[in-house]
């Protein structure tokens, strides 16, 4: 005897959503002159609404540029999702990546569908009643977190250390900073200060945001190769995986980049390569393929370090084999309800069905544009 199992795509509603920071920010991108400060972070949301009356949330992102193009590629695709079994993902996400095949498989396309992936992720765990986390698999209930936010380069110093003090004093249990400035020797001044201020047992992450050529890199890791950094963040080009494997062999200090790449090929060229590999969900088109670069990763022993978004990635970093860093950045926490429970160093995932998420009544103010699709009948 077979039972039918099975639901269908009832509803989609895709929202665009600019949602601004406090205080814009600059890392060392601005600092060469190549990007202008980045003051708000651009949002695809994507709700989906079944006939058994389930419902998931998914996003995507960008900075500066790109929403606007992902909000038109979903919009196209997206009433291929009406009648689909959302259960069966593999198979929805091909079809919607066939329905756009023409503009490839990586970049702004898959981003757009990104936010459909994870918003079927959401529902599929909401259907089994477990956080995503434990519908994964997971290894842990919470995971070590660092702050990012707070060590940006147009702060003063003292800001930085300010901030720094304030996130340990509120739970986070690391601290990265900027580097990658035009003078290595004020990168230096500001790391060894931030090391002296936060002792050293603090756990300590530079980020360069390949702003540095091979030479220069691999002589900002000489010099600070004692300072017993747990990582040097993008100190060359997003793309040049040959650079990165070298420093990582030239430096005891573990060499982390991935968080521009935007395929599950090119993150691929990474794994074995360089110590921390970081995967971005959004940027590599979901949760989906994001899976596939992390069993890839661990098949090969190495450290993951997902890069932003922490509300979809405290999930999947705590079902990773080798505990991660989740990367705790704030900015988009003001357009969910709901917050993140952080203590001891920690990041806890909540205990709550699929991500635990749902849009706060005020990021009806950030929206820009939104549409809903209708399956027949609903
Ligand atoms: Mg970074």
């Amino acid at each position: 005897m077979t039972t039918a199992v099975g639901d269908a795509i009832a509803s989609v509603r895709l929202g665009r959503y600019a949602v601004p920071l406090a205080t814009p920010v600059s890392d060392a991108k601005v600092a060469t002159g190549r990007q202008r400060p980045l003051s708000r972070i651009d949002v695809l949301t994507c709700e989906i609404g079944t006939r058994d009356g389930l419902r998931g949330l998914g996003f995507s992102y960008t900075t500066r540029a790109g929403t606007p193009a992902q909000y038109a590629h979903a919009k196209e695709v997206g009433e291929h999702l009406l009648g689909q079994d959302p259960s069966d993902i593999g198979k929805v996400y091909e079809s919607l990546l066939w329905a756009g095949a023409s503009v490839g498989r990586s970049g702004v396309a898959t981003q757009a569908l990104a936010a459909v992936d994870v918003a079927l992720w959401d529902l599929k765990a909401k259907r089994a009643g477990l956080p995503l986390a434990k519908l994964l698999g997971a290894y842990r209930d919470s995971v070590r977190t660092y702050n990012t936010s707070g060590g940006y380069l147009q702060a003063p110093l003292d800001e930085v250390k300010e901030r720094a003090s304030r996130s340990l004093a509120g739970g986070i249990g690391g601290i990265k900073i900027k580097v990658g400035q035009p003078d290595m020797r004020e990168d230096l001044r500001r790391l060894a200060a931030v090391r002296e201020h936060v002792g050293d047992e603090v756990p300590l992450m530079v980020d360069a945001n390949q702003q540095w050529d091979r030479i220069s890199a691999l002589r900002f890791g000489r010099a600070v190769e004692e300072m017993n950094l747990v990582w040097i963040e993008e100190p060359l080009d997003a793309y040049d995986a040959e650079g990165h494997a070298r420093l990582a062999e030239a430096l005891d200090t573990p060499i982390a980049t991935g968080e521009m790449l935007t395929g599950v090929p090119d993150l691929v060229r990474l794994i074995g390569a360089v110590d921390v590999v970081q995967p971005d969900v959004p940027r590599v088109g979901g949760i989906t393929p994001y899976l596939k670069v992390a069993a890839l990763a661990d098949h090969a022993h190495a450290q993951v370090a997902p890069h932003f978004v922490m509300e979809i990635h405290v999930h999947l970093a705590a079902a990773y084999p080798r505990e991660p860093w989740v990367e705790h950045i704030e900015w988009l926490a003001p357009l969910f309800e709901e917050r993140l429970r952080i203590e001891d160093g920690r990041m806890h995932v909540p205990d709550r069905p699929g991500l635990g998420l749902s849009l706060a009544g005020r990021a009806r103010d950030w929206l820009i544009d939104d549409v809903e699709f209708h399956g027949p009948g609903r």
